[in-house]
């Protein structure tokens, strides 16, 4: 990775269903499983994804407070992309696990999908890590 921008897709897991307050979004419920985030950094993309393996920093994106509560266990990332973030949620496709999650500077239904199960489609040509660090510190391997 560089000091670019481009596109990225956090897979987070919750164990167990939880209730979050975020912002404008007030009381949000997640039920158990895995989902997908999709994210952009106009520059700096490295720098974003080591800060949302971060366990200690200040709440600021809708991610962060769920997050906060959920396993990070793979990141992709799109350094080179002419799709927007929305585009790429579009491409992923499924259900929104809860609407306008992630959505505070476009008008699409949000950028968090639940993956239930799926595998990210092969065709979207992103470079994936699996995490391997339990505490989600950043120490990443290519995967
Ligand atoms: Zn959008």
């Amino acid at each position: 990775m560089n000091a670019g921008g481009g596109l990225y897709v956090l897979e987070l897991v919750l164990l167990r269903k939880v209730a979050v307050k975020i912002g404008r979004l007030g009381r949000c419920e997640f039920p158990a499983g895995a989902f997908w985030y999709v994210g952009s950094a106009r520059r700096g993309l490295a720098a974003r994804i080591a800060r949302h393996t971060r366990r200690s920093k200040k709440l600021h994106w809708h991610i962060d407070y769920l997050l906060a509560r959920a396993r990070l266990v793979r990141v992709w990332v799109w350094p080179e992309t002419t799709l927007s973030e929305c585009e790429l949620t579009e491409r992923l496709g499924g259900e929104r696990a809860v609407p306008r999650f992630g959505a505070s500077d476009c008008r699409c239904p949000g950028h968090l999908l639940c993956a239930r199960g799926r595998a990210l489609p092969e065709s979207l040509g992103g470079v994936g890590w699996a995490l391997t660090s339990p505490s989600g510190r950043g120490r990443a391997q290519r995967g």
